[in-house]
C-alpha cells in the first residue's frame, strides 16, 4: 500500500540511507503513476519548468517538486515530477492529486523521489510512514559535533537524551544544533567565532579546537579532553554571560539538555 501514489502500490527502487535521506519510488513493475498528498496540508513549494538534467545538483537536482508544510509541522516532499497540479500557499487534502511522476532534475528514469522532514525541517526516514500517519508531532531537536581527529561529523544526538555527541579523548572541530542559537571559542585562534543562528550553519572552524561553548536559552555542558564533565551552564539563570568551557583547555563532548 503507498499513500503517495494514487494507485496504492509502490516499489521501493532506491531506499533511505544517510546519502540518500529519502525513497525512490515507482509503481509495480515500474510503471508510472500519479501523485497523492500523503497528508493534508498548505503547499509551500510548487516548482515548475525544470528540464530533465541528470547531474544537476542542489534544488536543480529535485527538478519540478513538491513540498508539503503539514499541521502537526512535518513536511512531505515529491520530486522529479513531470506534471504539478498544485500551487503554492493551496490547501490540499489527504490523497489529493498534487502531480505526476517523472523524471525532471537529476533523474535516471520516472521515479519519485519523496521525502519526509521534521518540524525542523530535517529529513528522516520515509518508509515507516508510506502506508502510516506521520508522527504526531513532538518535536525532537538534534545536535552533532565534528571529529576533528576522525574529521567527520558524528551522528545526531537527541536534544534533553542521555546521550552526548563528541568522543573523548579527540577534540571538537564544530558544532550544529537544530534550535539554539550558538558559539564557540575557537582555542586555536583565541577568540569567540559569530553566533551561528539554528541550523543555518554549524558554529566552529573544523579541525581547530574548541575551548568555550555558549548556547543561547539551553543548558549544557562539556567535557575536557583527559578531563572530567564541567558543571551544566544555563544561560537564563546566570546573570552573566555564561559559558561552558575553560579557556585553553580543548573540549571533546557536549550535552545538551
Ligand atoms: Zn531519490
Amino acid at each position: 500500500m503507498s499513500r503517495v501514489l494514487y494507485q496504492a502500490e509502490n516499489q521501493i527502487t532506491n531506499g533511505y540511507k544517510s546519502s540518500h535521506p529519502a525513497v525512490d519510488l515507482v509503481k509495480k513493475k515500474n510503471e508510472t503513476d500519479t501523485i497523492i498528498a500523503h497528508t493534508g496540508g498548505i503547499v509551500t513549494i510548487a516548482k515548475t519548468g525544470v528540464p530533465h538534467d541528470p547531474g544537476s545538483t542542489g534544488n536543480r537536482s529535485y527538478g519540478n517538486f513538491v513540498k508539503i508544510k503539514h499541521d502537526n509541522g512535518y513536511y512531505t516532499l515529491y520530486a522529479h515530477l513531470k506534471d504539478v497540479y498544485v500551487k503554492k500557499d493551496q490547501r490540499v487534502n489527504t490523497g489529493e492529486k498534487i502531480g505526476y511522476m517523472g523524471e525532471t532534475g537529476n533523474a535516471y528514469g520516472a521515479h519519485l523521489h519523496f521525502e519526509v522532514r521534521n518540524p525542523s525541517d530535517r529529513r528522516i526516514d520515509p518508509t515507516p510512514y508510506l502506508d502510516a500517519n506521520l508522527p504526531d508531532g513532538t518535536i525532537t531537536y538534534f545536535y552533532q559535533s565534528y571529529d576533528n581527529v576522525k574529521k567527520k561529523w558524528l551522528p545526531n544526538v537527541a536534544i534533553g537524551s542521555n546521550e552526548y555527541a563528541g568522543n573523548f579523548k579527540n577534540s571538537m572541530g564544530g558544532i550544529y544544533v537544530d534550535k539554539y542559537k550558538i558559539r564557540v571559542h575557537d582555542k586555536t585562534k583565541g577568540y569567540w567565532l559569530p553566533w551561528v543562528e539554528n541550523r543555518n550553519d554549524y558554529a566552529g572552524n573544523l579541525g581547530n579546537e574548541i575551548d568555550g561553548v555558549q548556547i543561547e536559552n539551553a543548558t549544557y555542558r562539556v567535557h575536557l579532553k583527559n578531563g572530567t564533565w564541567l558543571p551544566w551552564v544555563s544561560k537564563t539563570d546566570d546573570t552573566k554571560d555564561g559559558y561552558a568551557g575553560i579557556y585553553g583547555k580543548t573540549i571533546d563532548a557536549i550535552q545538551i539538555k
